[in-house]
């Protein structure tokens, strides 16, 4: 990202944030050399490729709605942004590669593997959200056979 004012080439990220159209990614960003501050609206890159539900069903990938669930789950915790997002791009690299569509349960598991290292709350909610829990002693269970191994 080349600064505005002096062309320099290298510009730190100061602070990002998803707009609310969800859709791009707002960036404060410092240039390291002459200091001016800019910011930058990027657009997210969307991968296409088929969802298949429980039920056999397909639907388009839809990674705003991904996204929503993954933000719930860190609802009013620290969330770095950046890693998750890089987080989303490294895996529907994964998702898209060699097939031409994935289960939603491999998705799930997939982001549920990576939050367990990121935040254990929003894992533990994204994982609520996807089960949705009938019960406490369910999620009792759940969070029993998670941590127990
Ligand atoms: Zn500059």
């Amino acid at each position: 990202m080349r600064c505005p004012k002096c062309k320099n080439l290298d510009t730190k990220v100061i602070d990002s944030r998803i707009t609310e159209d969800w859709k791009s990614i707002r960036r404060r960003r410092e240039c390291e050399k002459c200091e001016a501050r800019f910011t930058t609206f990027e657009r997210m890159e969307f991968v296409n490729f088929l969802v298949t539900k429980n039920n056999w069903e397909k639907e388009m990938y839809d990674r705003t709605k991904l996204q929503r669930s993954i933000l719930k789950s860190f609802n009013k915790r620290n969330m770095d942004i950046d890693k998750i997002e890089q987080m989303i791009n490294d895996l529907e690299s994964e998702w898209a590669s060699n097939k031409k569509w994935i289960t939603s349960k491999r998705i799930w598991k997939d982001i549920l593997h990576k939050l367990k290292d990121i935040d254990d709350v929003a894992y533990i909610r994204f994982a609520s959200i996807y089960h949705n829990f009938e019960n406490v002693e369910n999620f009792m269970k759940f969070i029993k056979s998670e941590f127990d191994n």
